[in-house]
Order: C-alpha cells, then structure tokens, then sequence
C-alpha cells in the first residue's frame, strides 16, 4: 500500500505544494509515486487540486485510494508516464474540511459527556456536517445544550496533538471513548497496520483519526446546529455549519 503521507502533516491545514512523478495512469486516474494528498475515507471528503506539469495545468477531482492514491482527471491522455510535476491540494477547501472535522471531534465528545451518545457515523462538508449518534434514550437529546457546551469549547487555547497508539494502548485507555465501538472499528483493519495515528485534543477527548485537524481549538469558530433528523429507534443525525 502507498504510504499516506498526509498523516505526517499536523495540524493538516495549509498543504504545501509538492514535486511528485506519474507512475501510473488509469482509465480515469493519475497515480503519483507520491502524495500528500487526504483520500476519501472516516467520513471526510478526499482533497482536490491541481497538477501542474510544463505550463500545463489540470484539475484533479476528489482523491481516493484503495492501495494506491487515485487522483481523479478528466482527461488522462495528457499525462505520462515518468512526467515530473507539481500537486497543489485546494488549501481551502482542506483548511474548511480540517476545521469542520476537528469541531466533529468536540461534538461527539460532548454527546458522549452529556448522554453518552455514540457517534456511529459523519460526513463532513464545507457548507455543512452532520453527525449520526446512538443514544440509549434519545429523548435526553437537547439541541441548544450540546450547541453552548460545543461553543464553550471551541475558541479556547487548547492544543491539539497527534501520536501513533497501537492497539491496545487505544483500548486500554479510559480516556478513549466508546472502545467497545473503536474495537469493532479496529478489527477490521489490515493486520499489517500495527500503530494508529491517535488525536489528543488536550483534556477533552482522545481517539483514533486519520483525517485532518487543527492544532489549537483557538483557530475554531463556534457552530450552529442547523437541523437534526430522527434516524428511527436511538438515532439522531445532527447537522452543523461554522
Ligand atoms: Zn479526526
């Protein structure tokens, strides 16, 4: 599997551009030896940008990756193989995506800390995220609580740090929430992968994430609970903006 090298960047806002080389070019895609590209996945969407190559410029779609890192053109013909280039990742796009996400973080923490709410799904976007939570009795819900206990939250100077846990360290410690739910989550990883990249937002909340955040909650703006769903029995989608 092509390393992921986006992992290596925290906080992962502001990516740089990056010298890569097609190593391969599919039906639709352009494979690059390497890239710093975020693929789709854990809910956050795959970056978009351009590569540029001999006053050449094309957009590339939202990245996604099996194995290798797809980035996504709409025409293939004009790359090949060996050509050296230039990867520019949207950075506003990736700057939204990665401020958004690290607020998804605060919420569920709240959801857990007031109801012990279980995130067990999120899709994140630049004009609005949402987050679906698991409630043993959903009738505790109240929108306005979790909105001010997030708010209070957001803004502060605490820091926000990454670490690679193996798995056990993750399931062995209190401070991680819902294990029991980030254990079924583990068990499906390859077992090659032995270290997890953990995100520690100080104080607050601990746990496994390969996406992209900030490293100060004071780069954060509040958020607005802009609606929720009834997701039948014990489930609530909350949608929020920033
Ligand atoms: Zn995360």
């Amino acid at each position: 599997m092509q390393e992921r090298l986006h992992l290596q960047n925290h906080p992962g806002i502001n990516p740089q551009p990056f010298r890569s080389k097609v190593v391969s070019i599919t039906e639709d895609s352009i494979i690059l030896d390497q890239s710093f590209c975020y693929p789709k996945g854990g809910g956050q969407p795959g970056d978009i940008g351009t590569l540029t190559s001999q006053g050449i410029t094309a957009n590339f779609s939202e990245v996604h990756a099996r194995e290798l890192i797809h980035h996504p053109v709409n025409d293939v013909s004009i790359f090949e193989i060996g050509q050296e280039l230039v990867c520019t990742i949207d950075a506003n796009r990736r700057n939204s995506l990665a401020i958004t996400h690290t607020a998804q973080h605060i919420v569920s923490a709240m959801a857990d800390e007031l109801w012990d709410a279980t995130t067990v799904g999120n899709q994140l976007g630049v004009e609005e995220s949402r987050i679906d939570l698991l409630f043993d009795d959903k009738s505790r819900f109240q929108q306005q609580v979790i909105q001010e206990n997030v708010n209070e939250i957001l803004g502060t100077n605490t820091r926000v740090s990454v670490a690679n846990w193996t798995a056990e360290e993750i399931l062995s410690d209190d401070r991680v929430r819902n294990r029991s739910f980030v254990s079924r989550i583990l068990e499906r990883l390859p077992t090659h992968v032995e270290h997890m990249r953990v995100v520690n937002i100080e104080g607050i909340d601990i746990c496994p994430c390969a996406g992209s955040h900030v490293d100060n909650l004071s780069q954060l703006p509040g958020i607005e609970i802009t609606r929720i769903k009834q997701k039948g029995a014990g489930k609530i989608r909350l949608y929020y903006s920033m």
